[in-house]
């Protein structure tokens, strides 16, 4: 799915725990009863005997007695760690380990395989297949439990750094106030879109935000007073847009909409629909609002055909913006680009 269609710049991905503070990647105390080991074996003795091992290490365990059985399990039960047998008669550990390591579901479970064999040229080929360590048989318990432990704790320090690096990716895309898109992550897919705009001889508008007199309500309540007008003002205009339009925090208290496959038109009947709605919010304000709103207003402007750059679009929003502003504020003004709009094609724009 494009990044740009999907769901997250106007998805309510409110930031709230999602703070740096929320990452822990303190080393934690290993605790064996968290992770689960299958262990896979044709031969029912060894299931039992290595069963017992890890038992008494405290690890959760469950068991395969063939590849097969092993293959439609591990999706379900998705272990931690995987014994596998590298010599069974229906399919091989080896292939086992392959199939494993094919599929995005299951390659990163660690595989540890377990041999009679000390043929090098087999122990290479298991390694080669993607399996993280060998134990030869006979083995010690101590053996056993100690490479189990290493595995597993390289696989929990892998899967705490990925689960940081996705949460940092979130944070250096949002604005931490409001939760919506921040001004570089809305720049960078604005102009993806301006790029398939040109591209497919498509369109899409923008919308230029600013709240009205909002320097008041800081000198009046205070800034966090502002800041939870801000907050709710968001809220309420995001409740009003459309999954895929994409929303951002321009800067202070200015925001900015981007309208795929929409037309000039429509983007005015969007700004008027969010303009009546804050203005609704600033005469009836709901009764649990303890700051007052303040009003819109709103530039509008569209893609055409003679923009040669995102930029030249956005600083039509602003002249637009400018003169509402000049117009008495509450208000949006629409400025049509000089192109015509690709989309007047083949007139389809979206009705919105
Ligand atoms: P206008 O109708 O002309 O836009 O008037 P305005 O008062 O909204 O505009 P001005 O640019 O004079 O003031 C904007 C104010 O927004 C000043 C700034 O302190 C405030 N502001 C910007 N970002 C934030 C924020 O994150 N939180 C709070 N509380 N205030 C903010
Ligand atoms: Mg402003
Ligand atoms: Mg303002």
């Amino acid at each position: 799915m494009n990044e740009f269609h999907s769901p997250t710049p106007n998805s309510g991905n409110e930031l709230g725990s999602d703070s740096l503070e929320s990452f822990n990647l303190s080393a934690q105390e290993f605790q064996p009863q968290q992770f689960l080991v299958l262990v896979v074996d044709d031969a029912v003795g060894n299931l039992n005997l290595v069963g017992r091992i890890l038992e008494q290490g405290n690890y959760e365990t469950t068991f395969a007695s063939h590849g097969v059985q092993a293959l439609e399990q591990i999706p379900m039960v998705q272990p931690d760690l995987i014994v596998l047998d590298l010599i069974m008669p229906d399919i091989s550990g080896l292939e086992v380990c392959r199939k494993l390591k094919e599929n995005p579901k299951t390659n990163n479970i660690p595989v540890i395989f377990l041999t009679a064999s000390d043929n090098k040229k087999d122990l290479v080929e298991a390694l080669a297949y993607g399996a993280v360590d060998y134990i030869t048989k006979p083995f010690s318990a101590p053996e056993l439990l100690a490479r189990v432990k290493n595995h597993l704790e390289l696989k929990h320090s892998r899967d705490l750094l990925k689960q940081a690096i996705a949460k940092l990716e979130r944070l250096a895309k949002t604005d931490p106030l409001t939760g919506i898109a921040n001004r570089r992550h809305w720049l960078t897919l604005a102009n993806q879109e301006f790029k398939r705009a040109q591209r497919y001889e498509s369109s899409f508008s923008i919308l230029l935000i600013d709240l009205d007199h909002f320097k008041s309500v800081n000198d009046t309540y205070g800034h966090h007073a502002g800041d939870q007008v801000l907050v709710t003002t968001i809220k309420a205009i995001k409740s009003k847009l459309r999954q895929q339009d994409f929303f951002g925090r321009w800067g202070g208290e200015e925001f900015v909409v981007l309208l795929p496959e929409t037309r000039l038109k429509s983007a005015e009947t969007v700004a008027e629909r969010l303009r009546a709605t804050i203005e609704d919010l600033v005469k009836t304000p709901p009764e649990d609002q303890v700051y007052p709103y303040t009003t819109l207003s709103v530039g509008i402007t569209s893609c055409g055909a003679k923009d040669i750059n995102l930029d030249s679009i956005i600083q039509r929003a602003d002249q637009a913006l400018y003169q509402a502003k000049e117009r008495g504020r509450n208000q949006g003004v629409a400025i049509a680009p000089h192109g015509l709009e690709h989309l007047l094609r083949n007139n389809n724009g979206s009705d919105r």
